[in-house]
């Protein structure tokens, strides 16, 4: 309660216009007394660091900064930017250095970080974290996917650290080039910065022949760093003496309690430079009590379900990407893993279809059938699968954008109630 009294009194001090938020609410840092009192106070968003773009929310003397990353401000955005002092580099590292503890390495491990130390977090954190752990470091950065495989056996490489798509980029090269994973050294991953099923998880464990953990951190929060899975993959680890989690309605910001899904909110302990509090992530997952034989404690979430933004309410089903992602790789025989969520108005109403590519020699008919009743029985849906060959559905690079929204009105059939309201208004 300290640290999180600590923390609001920073943000208290230096940023006005929260500061003018908390008077508002009525709320000085002294009314933090209890676990109860956080509820009470307002939530930070994703708005409140695109308005104070670049840096209005730093609550240090400029000199005190010594680092600063920031998102690629995908989707039209600004760029979301991570301000770091001294203390803040050094918690960092020491928080990334625990994820790669978590997921079982030494010293004895050969560590290949394959994300790019440049503004991204994943890049450098994971750099700083290898070296605190004092494993070997390999800094190679993004691409090359032969030249990394060439790293990997040449210098006995244990580890890596990857975004998900890279890591089946890495056991598609693997095939293509007919390296078998015994000729590799490799023994485990830790993967994220995007969101990816389970199924990938089972592709990339068993093509590359590694255990490949799951971490979750945002530039606004530090970084990675903020939680990963233990060798028991059952959920995320927080790590609670750094980060105090709450999961909210992503509607209407009211707490729920454990177990329920909402979005995770954040607030940070520690942090110098740029403290957060009651951070609304956007991520969608839930949250529990560690009960984890590996007996760390505090909180697990689950991992990410999906982003709120990509969340669509379609004839009152919650439905995330996420969730038709899983069908189509279950069926990995019959698909490639490049799709297309479409959503768009039928009528009245929103309707939801997938766009997918049935591999070659695959019976059609059979795939697309077995593929909408799995989707119809996970969502309660029905979801058309429209069939294309491989190779024709749009790729990009780095991160996929898989959905297309096409409806005439983005906020569904109420959306269109009103509509036809304000029509009927306007002929009067
Ligand atoms: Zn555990």
């Amino acid at each position: 309660m300290k640290k999180g009294r600590w923390t609001l009194q920073r943000i208290y001090d230096n940023i006005p216009f929260l500061r003018e938020r908390y008077k508002e609410a009525g709320i000085s840092p002294d009314d933090l007394k209890s676990i109860e009192d956080f509820e009470k106070i307002p939530c930070m968003d994703k708005d409140d660091f695109l308005d104070s773009f670049p840096d209005r929310l730093v609550c240090v003397d400029k000199a005190e900064l010594i680092r600063m990353h920031a998102t690629s401000g995908t989707s039209g955005h600004r760029p979301t930017c991570g301000f770091y002092t001294r203390n803040d580099l050094d918690t960092w590292s020491y928080l990334c250095a625990r994820n790669l503890g978590a997921i079982g390495m030494t010293k004895k491990d050969v560590f290949q970080n394959t994300t790019s130390a440049g503004l991204f977090t994943g890049g450098f954190g994971y750099a700083q974290g290898c070296t605190l752990l004092g494993a070997m470091l390999i800094p190679f950065g993004p691409g090359n996917t032969s030249k990394q495989l060439e790293f990997f056996q040449t210098f006995k490489v244990t580890s890596f650290h990857a975004i998900p798509s890279f890591g089946l980029r890495i056991a598609e090269i693997m095939e293509q080039e007919g390296i078998s994973k015994d000729d590799l050294y490799l023994k485990y991953a830790i993967l994220g910065a995007e969101g990816w099923a389970e199924s990938t998880r089972d592709t990339i464990e068993d093509r590359v022949g590694i255990k490949a953990y799951d971490n979750y951190g945002l530039t606004e929060a530090t970084g990675p760093g903020v939680s990963v899975e233990c060798q028991e993959q059952n959920g995320l680890h927080i790590w609670s003496d750094y980060f105090y989690p709450e999961i909210v309605d992503p509607k209407t910001g009211e707490l729920l309690g454990e177990g329920e899904t909402g979005e995770l909110v954040l607030t940070s302990l520690w942090k110098e430079a740029l403290p957060i509090f009651r951070y609304r992530t956007g991520d969608i997952t839930s949250l529990r009590r560690s009960e984890c034989p590996c007996g760390r404690t505090g909180f697990i979430m689950d991992r990410i379900k999906g982003r709120k933004d990509d969340m669509h309410v379609i004839k009152g089903v919650n439905i995330y990407p996420s969730m038709i992602e899983e069908e189509i790789f279950k069926l990995s025989e019959y698909f490639t893993d490049i799709y297309l969520i479409v959503y768009h108005t039928v009528g009245v109403y929103d309707n939801v279809s997938v766009n997918v590519e049935v591999k070659e020699g695959v019976n059609q008919a059979k795939a697309i059938k077995e593929l909408e009743k799995n989707l119809r029985e996970a969502t309660f849906l029905r979801i058309d699968a429209n069939p294309f060959p491989p190779g024709t559905l749009p790729r990009q690079e780095g991160k996929a954008i898989r959905v297309k929204d096409l409806r005439d009105r983005p906020d569904g059939y109420k959306g269109w109630l009103k509509m036809m309201n304000e029509r009927n208004n306007n002929k009067d």
